[in-house]
C-alpha cells in the first residue's frame, strides 16, 4: 500500500497515524487506507457506546447528524448518477436555507441518501463520508486529511459559484458560528489557484504530495520511499 494509517497512542487512548510509503501516493490511496479501521474493533471510537468496534451496527451513525458539503469529483458522480443537472441536483438534495445563504450542504438529519442505516449512494459518497472516522489522529495525519477534503469542497465550491448555483454574495444572514466558519474556509480553498482538485476526473488523478508543506511530507514520508 501506498499510503497506511496505522495505530498511535494519542492522550491515552489508541488513534490513528499516517505513514506515505510512496512518493505518488493520491487521494485514492489515502481512502483506501482508511478504510478498513472502520471495521477495526481496537481503536478509539468517540460516538460508540463501549469507545471499541466496528463502524457496522454503530447506533449512533455519523449519517444520521452528519455536516456534508460535496467535493467536486463526488458532486459530478452523484449527479450523474441520479441523472439530474447540477440545478437540479442542488435544489432537490440540498439545504434550501442554507443554499440560499451560499453554503452548499446536503439536507441532513438524517442524510437524504441514508436509508434503513445504510448509505444508497455508497460508491459516490463525498470524500467528507470516505475520510470521516470518530478516532483521534495525530497533528500530521488529521492536517493532511482537512487538507485533501477542504480542497475538494473548495473546487466545487468555486465552479458552483461561476456557474451561478450559488450567490454570489453570502455570509451576511448565516446563523451559526459553526457555518460561518466553515463557509469562510471553502471561499478561501475555492480561490486557490493552485487548487489540486482543478480539472482532475477522479481521486486517484490527484498527489497527496500537493496537500503538504516540506515539513509536512517528511514527516509523514517513509524514510524508504526518499
Ligand atoms: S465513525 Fe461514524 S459509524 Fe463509525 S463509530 Fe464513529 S459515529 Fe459510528
Ligand atoms: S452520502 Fe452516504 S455515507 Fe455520506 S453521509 Fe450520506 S448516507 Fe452517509
Amino acid at each position: 500500500m501506498k499510503v497506511e494509517f496505522f495505530p498511535r497512542d494519542i492522550e491515552g487512548v489508541w488513534g490513528l497515524d499516517l505513514v506515505v510509503r510512496n512518493q505518488q501516493a493520491t487521494v485514492q490511496d489515502l481512502i483506501e487506507a482508511i478504510q478498513p479501521w472502520c471495521d477495526d474493533e481496537q481503536i478509539f471510537k468517540a460516538y460508540l457506546e463501549q469507545k471499541r468496534g466496528a463502524c457496522k451496527g454503530c447506533a449512533v451513525n455519523c449519517c444520521r447528524e452528519c455536516f456534508v458539503l460535496p467535493d467536486i469529483i463526488s458532486f459530478r458522480w452523484l449527479q450523474a448518477y441520479l441523472g439530474l443537472s447540477p440545478a437540479e441536483f442542488l435544489q432537490q438534495y440540498f439545504d434550501p436555507e442554507l443554499l440560499a445563504q451560499g453554503l452548499p450542504r446536503l439536507r441532513s438529519s438524517p442524510c437524504i441518501f441514508l436509508q434503513e442505516g445504510l448509505c444508497t449512494v455508497y460508491p459516490y459518497r463525498t470524500l467528507i463520508c470516505r475520510l470521516y472516522i470518530c478516532t483521534p489522529m495525530t497533528d500530521a495525519a488529521q492536517n493532511i486529511v482537512y487538507a485533501v477534503v477542504a480542497a475538494g469542497i473548495g473546487e466545487f465550491y468555486r465552479l458552483a459559484k461561476q456557474e451561478g448555483y450559488l450567490p454570489q454574495k453570502h455570509g451576511a444572514t448565516l446563523q451559526g458560528g459553526y457555518e460561518r466558519m466553515l463557509q469562510e474556509l471553502v471561499q478561501f480553498e475555492s480561490e486557490r489557484t493552485d487548487n489540486p482538485f482543478r480539472e482532475a476526473l477522479n481521486y486517484g488523478e490527484i498527489q497527496l504530495r500537493s496537500f503538504c508543506s516540506d515539513t509536512l511530507w517528511r514527516a509523514v514520508l517513509d524514510t524508504n520511499a526518499l
